[in-house]
């Protein structure tokens, strides 16, 4: 039995993202919970941080500040491109994403934000990077995390990470 949450905890949860101007970022609500384990960077750090010690059944109004978000809007992950860098057969339209080899061959996922006749410029943050998140939680279920889940890092099952 678990009462409150901690690390190695699997929580369910319903919740509804909203930005600084009250729009629905993203929403759970109506559909299954969202499942993840605890203490183990799941979720974003400034939720997790706010939901540690709470119980089946409590709502949380969780504030997030971008750091502890998607992060900080990096000016320095808008790069212009050349229509040749892609692939003959890419499709160049606004928001499509590719994944790029970043400076230390790390992937980068970007988005395509500006189209001109032979640059394309794309944008590498996060889409809610820079935004201020405010959330509605509602704590569904809890219980202690499998040996296999604690090694994998996830929770499994309806809701958490299939295989
Ligand atoms: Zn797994």
């Amino acid at each position: 039995m678990v009462d409150t949450i901690s690390a190695d905890t699997v929580v369910s949860i319903h919740y509804t993202l909203r930005g600084e101007d009250q729009k629905v970022l993203d929403s759970a609500e109506g559909a299954d919970p969202l499942m993840y384990l605890h203490g183990h960077g799941q979720i974003i750090p400034g939720l997790e941080k706010q939901l540690a010690g709470k119980k089946i059944g409590d709502s949380v109004k969780a504030e997030v500040a971008p750091a502890e978000g998607y992060g900080e809007f990096d000016e320095g992950l808008i790069l212009s491109l050349e229509r040749n860098q892609f692939p003959k057969d890419a499709k160049l339209e606004m928001g499509v994403m590719f994944e790029l080899a970043g400076p230390q061959n790390e992937t980068l996922v970007v988005r395509v934000t500006k189209i001109e006749a032979d640059s394309i410029e794309v944008d590498g943050n996060h889409p809610l990077a820079g935004k201020k998140l405010f959330f509605d939680v509602s704590v569904v279920a809890l219980r202690p995390a499998t040996k296999e889940e604690i090694t994998h890092g996830h929770a499994h099952g309806p809701g958490g990470h299939h295989h």
